[in-house]
């Protein structure tokens, strides 16, 4: 096992933004567990304190983002709202710079489609006698010329 954690990865794991190692290592070694707990209890004691000052103080109502995530009302609450506002602007422009571009190949796709068309259609309006009919025009012999002798 590595040396014990830092007080670092510790306020990491505390803020629930560790890495997996970190959160294996307090499950294995026993001291990281106690100091982890002690802390994460210690913060419990400093929150409900600060909680219950101010609701003695109404005109000083703890923000939404000190309490607990289990307390908090609403998933964007805490949020800032410019965070908020520039990722549905990202959401956006992503959506219509993908809708663009998506148009774009379906045109091409079917201009491509149009052109195949024009080629089969001209190949079959240009040809002499219709395909199903060309085994019957090579037996017999088109000679316009011999029959005018013949007359
Ligand atoms: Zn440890």
């Amino acid at each position: 096992m590595r040396a014990h954690l830092s007080s670092e990865q510790i306020s990491e794991w505390l803020a629930y933004d560790c890495a997996p190692d970190v959160d294996q290592h307090i499950r294995q070694c026993a001291q990281c567990a106690v100091e982890t707990k002690r802390l994460k209890n210690l913060l419990g004691v400093f929150r409900s304190s600060a909680i219950a000052w101010s609701a003695l103080h109404k005109d000083a109502e703890a923000p939404n983002r000190w309490k607990p995530p289990e307390q908090r009302r609403g998933f964007f609450i805490g949020v800032p709202r410019w965070k908020l506002a520039a990722a549905m602007l990202a959401i956006v422009l992503f959506a219509s710079v993908y809708k663009n571009l998506s148009d774009r190949r379906r045109e091409a796709e079917a201009f491509k489609a149009d052109v195949q068309l024009w080629e089969e259609v001209n190949a079959q309006v240009s040809r002499q006698v219709p395909a199903s009919m060309e085994p019957l025009m090579k037996l017999i012999a088109w000679e316009p010329e011999a029959n005018e002798y013949n007359q």
